[in-house]
């Protein structure tokens, strides 16, 4: 089969697909990043991205992957040898308790069992019996991508609340930001991670801290050495929309095309065609007959969902004859879910179309692949999609 014609379907969950107006604004000349006009961009974003955090505070935004914006939210935040309580939803949990590790944090990890989320509960007793205060924050991921399960950041708030605890609390939306309800500040969140790359629909290269109050107090006290990612400098120049280095001119102009497309649709349209496209993947990896990674529906992800191939099944070569017999890409398994799952991405920029195409395209490959499954998968994915079908409600507010 000749894969070359059409389009390459980008069904990883992120780097995501970026729309062609977001292409066209980050392909307009580079500005002077120290003109009036380049600051005019930078109040414009530096504003509204605020709202995708739900936040009123500021958003900080730096030139790098999501990855530089974790070790942001830690270094700005604590000091060498701060306890910090995390909790093993998955790969992505797991990667940033190491960061933590590497500079010299001392992460105690709650273990889970990599599908499911957050057990608020196993974290409340946690705090509740550090009478000392020794942990100084809690840092969980929002969306673990690697699983596509999502957590109940507002059940981590009420736990900590519960136990009377100062620590604060970070917070990785990377997978999540702009795809899947969520709340910086209702839920009391002290530093929120996100990058750019996955629901809000441009290229790698941005990542985001929201801070709050409490978090910016904690940085002037903080005793850990860091220049690049220092919160002050920032704030400073931020307040006249402009950096104190040389940022992401191009992307931040994607950006600003970026939050005009997401105002457009409505931030509340926006998730609901997440939780719709959720479901449609969902009721199609049912009448398959598969198994999906995460195990409660109560944290179902919206943004992704990880599939499950029975024993004796290569989720790599399935991928592989996908990509070769419809020019789609999907995301692998992480860790010791390496060859086990698949993951497809329903995050950023898709329509029904897209969403259809993705699981009829995963239908040939376990056609081609010879693993037995059953039938009716687009037709129940087509049902799913269907405005009239309830969904699982993200809270509006
Ligand atoms: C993608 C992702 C990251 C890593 O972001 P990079 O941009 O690759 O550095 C971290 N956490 C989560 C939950 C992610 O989905």
């Amino acid at each position: 089969m000749n894969t070359s014609t059409g389009r390459h379907f980008l069904q990883i969950p992120g780097p995501t697909n970026c729309p062609l107006p977001v292409l066209a604004a980050i392909a307009q000349p580079t500005i002077d990043h120290r003109s009036a006009e380049f600051g005019a961009l930078g109040l414009n974003v530096l504003k509204r991205i605020r709202p995708i955090f739900a936040t009123q505070g500021p958003v900080i935004i730096y030139p790098t992957s999501g990855t530089g914006a974790w070790e942001a939210a830690l270094v700005n935040t604590l000091s060498p040898g701060d306890h910090v309580l995390m909790f093993e939803t998955g790969w992505f949990s797991t990667l940033w308790s190491k960061m933590a590790t590497a500079l010299d944090l001392k992460p105690e990890i709650i273990a889970g069992d990599w599908r499911s989320g957050v057990n608020a509960e196993r974290l409340a007793e946690k705090l509740r019996a550090d009478k000392t205060h020794k942990y100084k924050a809690v840092a969980v991921v929002h969306n673990e991508t690697s699983t596509g399960v999502t957590s109940d950041i507002a059940a981590v708030r009420r736990a900590i609340d519960e136990a009377g605890h100062p620590a604060l609390l970070l917070v990785d939306t990377i997978s999540s930001l702009g795809s899947i309800n969520y709340r910086h500040d209702a839920w009391g969140v002290d530093v929120t991670v996100g990058g750019s790359q996955k629901g809000l629909m441009l290229p790698p290269g941005l990542g985001f801290n929201a801070v709050s109050v409490k978090a910016i107090e904690a940085s002037k006290a903080a005793r850990r050495p860091r220049s690049f990612l220092r919160w002050e400098g920032m704030l400073t120049a931020n307040a006249q929309g402009f950096f104190p280095y040389t940022p992401s001119t191009n992307l931040l102009q994607g950006l600003k095309v970026a939050l005009d497309l997401i105002e457009a649709e409505g931030l509340a349209n926006v998730f609901a065609r997440h939780d719709r496209a959720a479901l449609a993947t969902r009721r199609a990896v049912e009448a398959w007959g598969l198994e999906i990674q995460c195990r409660g529906e109560a944290e179902y992800s919206s943004s992704l969902t990880a599939v499950r191939l029975p024993d004796g099944h290569s989720a790599d070569a399935l991928r592989l004859q996908i990509l070769d017999d419809a020019n789609m890409s999907l995301g692998n398994g992480l860790g010791p879910l390496a060859d086990r799952v698949f993951r497809i991405g329903h995050l950023g920029d898709f329509n029904n179309a897209s969403v259809l195409g993705t699981l009829a395209a995963v239908e040939m490959g376990l056609k081609a692949r010879g693993i037995s499954f059953g039938r009716g998968a687009i037709e129940a994915a087509v049902d799913g999609l269907s405005k009239d079908r309830p969904i699982r409600r993200q809270a509006a507010e």
